[in-house]
């Protein structure tokens, strides 16, 4: 990987599409959020406009990037664990929040775009590892999730994100099918929902994601380097 920014985001295009087309899907379904966890907001400028969205994990460092202008135009999606008190700091902000796992969050998110007359585009993270350490919710609990979230006007689920433990590439790729069985179920429980979006694959394992549905990468060390 080089310091050069564009030409790593170059080197990530050519391999999603490499990839996609391999899975017999078009390189343009899939989106390339870049992960700007612990980045400079210069560094990050450099890539706006090069990728699809940005992804930033907590409130208040999305905020400080916002301010630097890092983001310039580029949509922001909100994919880090989201505690229910830093809610309105990313409600109507964001494009997409990528992490509601609990009926208290899904709430709290549903009144605060209410109150600005908005509808929020959601994805439910599922814990597809049964990790004890990680958030996410049980996919046998989804069901019940999706059922509360359809009774909500001002939010939508737009489909499913995981984060899988550290895995080989096999092992990688059960969990990732896996997870398109999952968007597939709450496709047919919800045929009504907008449910389109498959939020799966960081910088080791993109390539994997996307060969078993992934319809949004989110890629960080692989474009920026080493986090600080
Ligand atoms: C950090 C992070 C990523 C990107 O990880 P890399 O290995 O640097 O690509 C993706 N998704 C989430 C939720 C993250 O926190």
């Amino acid at each position: 990987m080089s310091t050069d920014i564009a030409a790593n985001i170059a080197s990530i295009r050519a391999r999603m599409a490499n990839a996609a087309q391999r899975a017999e899907r078009q390189p343009s379904d899939i989106v390339l959020c870049a992960v700007c966890k612990g980045q400079d907001s210069a560094l990050i400028r450099q890539s706006a406009g090069l990728v699809d969205c940005f992804g930033e994990n907590r409130a208040q460092e999305m905020l400080l990037h916002a301010n630097q202008g890092a983001h310039a135009h580029t949509p922001v999606h909100f994919i880090g664990h989201l505690q229910t008190n830093k809610a309105k700091d990313v409600v109507g902000r964001v494009q997409l929040i990528h992490s509601v796992d609990r009926n208290r969050l899904l709430a709290r998110i549903a009144a605060l775009a209410d109150s600005q007359a908005l509808v929020q585009d959601i994805l439910i993270q599922i814990n597809i590892g049964a990790e004890a350490s990680k958030s996410g919710l049980s996919p046998d609990e989804l069901p019940a999730l999706l059922d509360t979230a359809a009774a909500l006007p001002s939010v939508r689920v737009r489909g499913l994100m995981a984060i899988p433990p550290p895995a080989d590439s096999t092992e990688n790729r059960r969990y990732f099918a896996r997870m398109r069985a999952l968007l597939t179920q709450a496709q047919t429980l919800h045929p009504g929902m907008p449910l389109d979006t498959l939020s799966m694959g960081m910088s080791d394992s993109f390539e994997d994601a996307i060969l078993e549905g992934a319809t949004l990468v989110r890629v960080g060390s692989a474009i920026y380097g080493q986090r600080t």
